[in-house]
């Protein structure tokens, strides 16, 4: 029997499985591909501080939460966990070195003070994506106390200003290139700098393009 992810021949009694909930679930392994592998997702459970890792190999939340790869395009994608018991209810791209991290951790402090206050039993969730810039931040509740949970996130967003297009600015792009796409782009409502790159991600020919007739038109 070979690793499913080197290839090495695996002796008898030194064959590792990947985890169940894990990309690489009952896939035979050698030991190294088994501990190797980063992280794709980390999760803690309410008041619990210790983080319990999802790998592509191995799974610490004994399949609570499985793992899932979600392909943009062929190079590109990101971490994604789906449950039994738990369900989603708020996602928030984590933006590097960005002034709206400090609102996202008045939001985090704030929503597990009212989660506890509610007795909700809640999971936070980081996800890795490809992309440098970003990593999912995702709530899940217990299925049954989603609507409560809903009406809470609501309370805690509205408190910290969380829909305020200003968090989601001037990160990658400056206020000036978010305007000129803005108007190369206009129906597609270019606010923010998580817009922008979607944009830039999806339509890199179109925006040459464009930039190209806007600037014969000037
Ligand atoms: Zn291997």
């Amino acid at each position: 029997m070979k690793c499913y992810l080197c290839e090495r021949k695996l002796e008898k009694g030194e064959i590792y499985y990947g985890d169940s909930g894990t990309i690489y679930e009952d896939k035979p392994l050698c030991e190294s591909c088994y501990y190797e592998d980063g992280p794709a997702a980390v999760i803690y459970f309410g008041k619990d501080n210790d983080p319990y890792t999802i790998s592509s190999t191995r799974n610490e939340t004994d399949g609570i939460f499985r793992v899932k790869w979600i392909r943009t395009d062929p190079w590109r994608g990101y971490y994604t966990v789906e449950s039994d018991e738990y369900s989603l209810v708020n996602t928030a791209e984590l933006l590097a070195y960005h002034q709206g991290e400090e609102m996202l951790a008045e939001f985090d402090k704030m929503i597990r003070e009212l989660f506890d206050e509610y007795g909700i039993d809640y999971a936070r969730v980081f996800c890795r994506s490809s992309n440098v810039f970003f990593q999912n931040y995702e709530i899940f509740v217990k299925k049954d106390q989603v609507p409560l949970s809903y009406l809470l996130i609501m309370k805690a967003k509205k408190e910290v200003d969380y829909d305020n297009p200003k968090w989601y600015k001037e990160i990658i792009f400056d206020e000036k290139t978010l305007e000129t796409l803005g108007k190369l782009f206009p129906e597609r409502r270019i606010e923010t700098d998580y817009d922008a790159v979607e944009l830039v991600e999806k339509c890199y020919d179109d925006i040459l393009r464009r930039l190209s007739e806007y600037k014969e038109r000037d």
